[in-house]
């Protein structure tokens, strides 16, 4: 290892941030000049690209990716086309907004059992939890990998359900050539500053192609109000910020590019790290993993990520404690056990995957995996 190597940080944002100077601080000023910061030309201009830019119809910008998907839900209830207490099937090994998103709405999450090698929803594990109140399924696309959407859509059709992507980790990310955003009735996206396509702050967004939807989501978004002092109903307030909009404009030309920079890494430690000890992730179809989080697996995860500390390299867990054992979900999911979402809960560890990695800190990354011994 060289001699002077400093300590590899796992996602240096303010480097990642730095990288859009001077345009960032340009976009700001013209929002701060411009006397209007909320629900402006800055947010009706992300909202057309973004929607152009997954392929969907319309985008709806909101304050964060826990609302967006609140919000579809809600708007769906509003429709007519949920009703309170209906059951939405989403994977176990999610990150807690998935679910809360479900029970902020006044819908009942069912957990499913991930499929081990993907992390994500398979058709048959969706098919055993189906009952007669599954109104709903929540894909997640964990880590950046597109969920299997051509069977899942076929399935949600056939049984009148209601698909909805959780699309916070996979912007850019195909599948069966459509983007993330386009893959079932309506989509949830998180902007939040550490995803792969990230804002200043909080920020979030719906995609769809179904108006009635997006016009309800925006709606109930904004008071429940589409006229100003006019309540049509319950609403609550999130809103995308004019600075997040113009922030986001800035950042939407590079995505697609920084994501293949991710997928070229991605493959670089795919193809050199060798480790008996550790389970690489599964690649799937190129494109269709935009490797927000690089997990690997192993059954000495704390010695390895003690390890690699130790070497500099700055690793993370995703997630430690599954939603079903959070003291939040203790009454729901009390006596369920999910044994694949705990196991790997119990050994997923992340490496560092970001478009400012360099050669040098790459190569240090995959010796330091490679130099790990239980
Ligand atoms: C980040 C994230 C969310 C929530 O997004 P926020 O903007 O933080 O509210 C939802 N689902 C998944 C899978 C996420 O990673």
């Amino acid at each position: 290892m060289p001699a002077a190597a400093g300590k590899i940080s796992y996602f240096p944002l303010n480097k990642i941030n730095e990288s859009f100077e001077p345009f960032l601080s340009q976009a700001i000023s013209r929002v701060v000049q411009s006397g209007w910061y909320i629900r402006g030309a800055e947010c009706e201009k992300f909202e057309k690209s973004f929607a152009a830019f997954c392929g969907a119809k319309y985008c709806v910008g909101v304050g964060n990716g826990l609302d967006a998907l609140t919000l579809i839900f809600k708007a769906y209830i509003e429709l007519g086309r949920l009703h309170e207490g209906d059951e939405v099937l989403v994977p176990a090994d999610t990150y807690i907004a998935s679910v809360l998103s479900i029970s902020a709405a006044g819908l009942v999450p069912v957990l499913v059992d991930p499929d081990e090698e993907t992390f994500n929803l398979s058709l048959s594990g969706v098919k055993k939890a189906l009952t007669v109140r599954t109104k709903s399924v929540l894909a997640v696309h964990l880590y950046g990998r597109t969920s299997p959407m051509e069977a899942l859509s076929l399935f949600a059709k056939e049984n009148s359900l209601i698909l909805v992507e959780d699309a916070a980790q996979a912007h850019g990310a195909l599948c069966g050539g459509s983007f993330a955003g386009n893959l079932g009735d309506a989509a949830g996206f998180s902007f939040y500053p550490g995803k792969n396509f990230g804002a200043l702050g909080d920020a979030g967004a719906v995609t769809t192609s179904d108006e009635s939807l997006a016009l309800m989501v925006k709606t109930l978004a904004n008071y429940g109000s589409s006229k100003k002092y006019v309540n049509l109903c319950k609403g609550m307030n999130s809103r995308l910020d004019e600075i997040q909009a113009a922030a986001l404009s800035v950042k939407l030309p590079a995505l697609l590019f920084d994501n293949a920079k991710r997928e070229r890494i991605a493959a670089h430690y795919l193809k050199e790290i060798r480790n008996p000890l550790v389970k690489l992730p599964d690649p799937g179809n190129p494109r269709e993993h935009v490797w927000h989080i690089f997990a690997m697996r192993s059954e000495c995860r704390d010695a390895l990520q003690a390890h690699l500390t130790e070497a500099g390299v700055e690793t993370l867990i995703h997630y430690p404690i599954p939603p079903h054992l959070q003291k939040a979900y203790r009454c729901e999911f009390a006596s369920a056990t999910y044994p694949v979402a705990e196991k790997i809960a119990a050994t997923e560890l992340s490496l560092p995957l970001h478009p400012l990695l360099t050669e040098l800190e790459i190569s240090r990354i995959i010796e330091a995996v490679n130099d790990f011994r239980s």
